[in-house]
């Protein structure tokens, strides 16, 4: 009975797992693991495009299969491939990797989560604790040359750790930083133990006068900075061990399941390529990336085993780096060493072990280009084995396979041109860039200029043998170019420090003005090498210029009037040199020429009064003509932008018989000089039923804020009911056209803007004479700003600091007239009306 038992509950679960699709399995490893591997093939190379662009495509691809792809991908992205409707198999084997073990006294598969210290060369892996503990034992046995620095945590509060290697390791010397980091693909995990046993290998090595690597290990400690860090991704190395007590569980992505190498900015695609924030763990390479500036740096992973080199965003058809050579060579070293130490067959994979990255297959969002691009570093990306989640036996060896391969690396961080920029006078070193002539300034060159640091004010610049020009630039500084400077492969050479001569800042010449509409306008000068320059400009004639700034060679000007001559003079600004200002450069505005329209005869009908806001234009007695002009004389209450209960009246008067007359009213919302049928707010047909007309309209949120112009028409027709469908029609028989201005504001208010608009400004009206502007109380700073009904400025000012929150400005050089007062802050703004009597 029992034999016949145990038959039926084996043929029961051979039944069971034949049946087990594939879709089942992709549903329990993403449930098990939160991501899956899987093989697709695509029907087309656009399909693979973009995939790509969702699922994460492994190391390891087959060039001889193109289409067909080994992918892993979150639940998220997995069902989004499933959109496509292709076909995939889910291979048992890449989602249940086979157990390993853990560094113990016991060799136990599930090591405990106390810490052991370890033996070198590592043949197990350590537990994160364990790690924590050998980082931290590393820099506190060794405090002259290692330092533990830990650039931030993961999602689950891990430290991400670096082991620092230098002389002197305190301070920062003149010497180039290289950078290793391994396994921010979790599962990726032969560099983990690696780069352990490197910083061991090189404290040991640099301690020891004995060995026999001493004097060569103590040469690379000494003249440069390393940084390892064996660890970049430890929520998905320790993947579902509660207790980081095993790796045999790892994964690729972070505890949010994001693939941290698809996370970085792309310098084709944009920030955040990847369609997801940027992790913690990004965030943390990036702000350490943002702070200390590397020379070159190596990027270790799994899967394949070969040297990628950039770009993996542009493809060889889109150009390579401008140190192609350099990287090809580089790259050629690194798996030429690692052969030489290895059996046959390692690192051999695509070019004899090396390949252009988007060559093999295209990555957006990847560290290793946002390190080149965005940061000048030369950055690998290195494969180092075939199976992700090496079996211990093989930790040692992979290890002796890279060991001659990492420090010569290190070495070519160390070769190429080097030395300081400083200014010649004070002699202070200064930020400069550095170009190899015809190569760094190349069309698709990318970046590849170096820069120096301060405040060393050093710089390094690998590069493959040859001669060149190297120039040098600072913002402030003439230019220099060495000349003729050769270097061979393998070799440093330390030039002489670069003394740039720093220029008085000159006076600006070639003034170009160009896009010039009715209310602004681009000028633009010759770059005089400077680091900003100060502006100012005004109606050409008046007595107040208005200020600004700008860092670049041009600026755009805003808030003009039409048909208005403007001047504007220029003066550039270096470090402590101020030069004159230019002499005037002029432009006048274009005119905004709205459409003439009249009526031909008032004699018997006309407008009286038109009503806006509850202000009143009664214009009974002041009719002499069937047009006329209130643009500068009437001032109606301010049009809230997106407003829809805006009322306006328009009466029609009567010297004798009550004739049927139509009304129809547009403003200009897009301050273009014409008045669209959109543009259209009231159109009353022909009556003399309605003597007062008051319809609702509403201001459109798309309308241009500030000034503009308003036409009310008032027209005879022979009969009722016809509507008024010209604005331009110029002269009609009978009735009047009255052309009004009004202005538009956005009054959307924040808490910010309510507590700003608390400002007061005082005496109101003012006699030509001094205004107090009393600012809500933490306001210091901000900028005020008077402008005119036209929305055309009359005065500015940066205001810095202000006692007892009271600001005085004097108007003596303002004519009389009607203004706005906006007061602009880090908070917002707030506008005031101020009577100028
Ligand atoms: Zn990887």
């Amino acid at each position: 009975m029992k034999i016949k038992l145990l038959f039926a509950a084996f043929f029961c679960a051979l039944f069971f797992a034949n049946a087990q699709t594939n879709k089942d399995l992709a549903d329990k490893y993403l449930k098990k693991r939160g991501e899956l591997a899987f093989t697709f093939t695509a029907n087309n190379i656009h399909e693979v495009k973009k995939l790509s662009s969702i699922i994460s495509f492994d190391h390891g691809q087959n060039r001889n299969n193109p289409l067909t792809i080994n992918a892993i991908a979150n639940k998220k992205n997995f069902n989004k491939f499933l959109e496509f409707n292709l076909p995939f198999t889910v291979n048992k084997k890449l989602n249940e990797p086979k157990k390993v073990k853990m560094y113990d006294t016991k060799n136990n598969v599930n090591a405990k989560a106390t810490a052991y210290t370890l033996t070198f060369p590592l043949n197990a892996y350590p537990t994160y604790a364990d790690y924590a503990q050998q980082m931290a034992d590393f820099a506190n046995d060794n405090p002259t040359i290692a330092q533990l620095v830990n650039i931030g945590q993961s999602v689950n509060g891990k430290d991400l750790l670096f082991i620092k290697l230098s002389d002197n390791v305190g301070t920062h010397e003149q010497e180039p930083r290289l950078l290793l980091t391994s396994s921010m693909h979790g599962d990726e995990i032969a560099g983990y133990p690696m780069m352990l046993s490197l910083i061991d290998f090189l404290i040991t090595a640099y301690n020891d006068v004995a060995n026999p690597r001493h004097t060569e290990i103590k040469n690379l400690v000494d003249n440069s900075e390393i940084w390892i860090n064996p660890m970049a991704n430890p929520d998905g190395t320790f993947y579902g061990s509660a207790t980081y007590t095993t790796v045999s569980g790892a994964r690729r992505a972070n505890a949010n399941a994001i693939d941290l190498n698809r996370n970085y900015p792309d310098p084709k695609d944009g920030p955040n390529p990847d369609g997801n924030a940027y992790q913690v763990e990004t965030l943390a390479f990036m702000s350490m990336a943002d702070s200390y500036h590397f020379v070159i740096g190596a990027n270790f992973h799994g899967g394949a085993v070969v040297v990628n080199y950039p770009w993996d965003t542009w493809t060889a058809a889109e150009g390579y780096h401008a140190d192609d050579d350099w990287y090809q060579f580089i790259s050629r070293e690194y798996a030429t060493n690692a052969q030489l130490d290895s059996p046959s067959g390692y690192m051999t994979y695509l070019n004899n072990g090396i390949t252009h990255g988007a060559t093999w297959y295209r990555v957006a969002g990847g560290r290793q280009d946002y390190m080149n691009y965005d940061k000048h570093v030369r950055e690998l990306t290195i494969e180092l084995s075939d199976v992700k989640l090496i079996p211990e036996a093989e930790i040692q060896n992979h290890w002796n396979y890279n060991r001659d391969a990492l420090i010569d690396f290190f070495k070519e961080g160390i070769y190429g041109f080097t030395g300081l920029v400083k200014d010649a006078s004070t002699g202070n070193p200064i930020k400069a860039k550095i170009t190899i002539v015809g190569r760094d300034d190349q069309v698709n060159s990318r970046n590849s200029w170096v820069e120096t640091e301060l405040p060393i004010g050093d710089y390094y610049r690998p590069i493959k043998a040859g001669t060149y020009d190297i120039l040098y630039e600072a913002d402030c500084y003439q230019p220099y170019t060495l000349t003729n400077q050769t270097i061979t492969d393998l070799q440093t050479i330390v030039l002489a420090d670069v003394l740039l001569t720093p220029v008085t800042a000159t006076t600006p010449i070639n003034f170009v003005t160009s896009s010039i509409t009715n209310t602004t306008a681009t000028i633009g000068w010759d770059d005089a090498g400077v680091s900003s320059y100060d502006i100012q400009y005004r109606v050409s004639g008046s007595s107040t210029w208005i200020n600004t700034s700008s860092v670049t060679n041009s600026l755009d000007l805003t808030g003009l009037t039409a048909s208005t001559t403007y001047e504007y003079q220029v003066r550039s600004i270096c470090n402590s040199s101020t030069s004159n200002y230019s002499t005037s450069t002029t432009f006048t505005t274009l005119a905004v020429n709205y459409c003439a329209a009249a009526g031909n005869s008032i004699v018997d009908e006309f407008i009286s009064n038109v009503q806006l806001g509850g202000i009143d234009n009664n214009s009974l007695a002041s009719t002499t003509s069937g047009y006329s002009d209130y643009t500068s004389s009437v001032i109606f209450p301010d049009l809230n932008l997106n407003s829809t209960n805006n009322t306006i009246s328009v009466t029609k008067n009567w010297t004798g018989t009550s004739y049927t007359e139509a009304v129809a009213v547009w403003i200009d919302f897009n301050k273009d000089g014409t008045f669209d049928v959109s543009e259209m707010v009231f159109d009353d047909p022909s009556s003399t039923t309605t003597p007062v007309v008051s319809p609702n309209f509403t201001i459109p949120g798309t309308a241009v804020l500030g000034t503009t112009r308003m036409r009310v028409i008032m027209k005879y027709y022979g009969g009722a009911g016809s509507n008024i469908t010209d604005p331009c029609e110029n002269t009609f028989s009978y009735g009047e056209v009255e052309d009004y201005t009004v202005n538009i504001v956005d009054t959307t208010l924040g808490i910010e803007d309510e507590i700003l608009n608390t400002f007061q400004l005082y005496p109101n009206p003012v006699s030509s004479g001094e205004i107090t502007l009393k600012m809500p109380n933490d306001i210091y700073e901000f900028t005020v700003t008077i402008s005119n009904m036209f929305g055309q400025k009359v005065y500015v000012e940066d205001v810095k600091t202000i006692t007892n929150n009271k600001h005085t400005i004097n108007t003596n050089a303002i004519k009389t007239g009607i203004y706005l007062v906006t007061i602009n802050t880090d908070l917002g703004k707030a506008t005031k009306k101020l009577v100028i009597q």
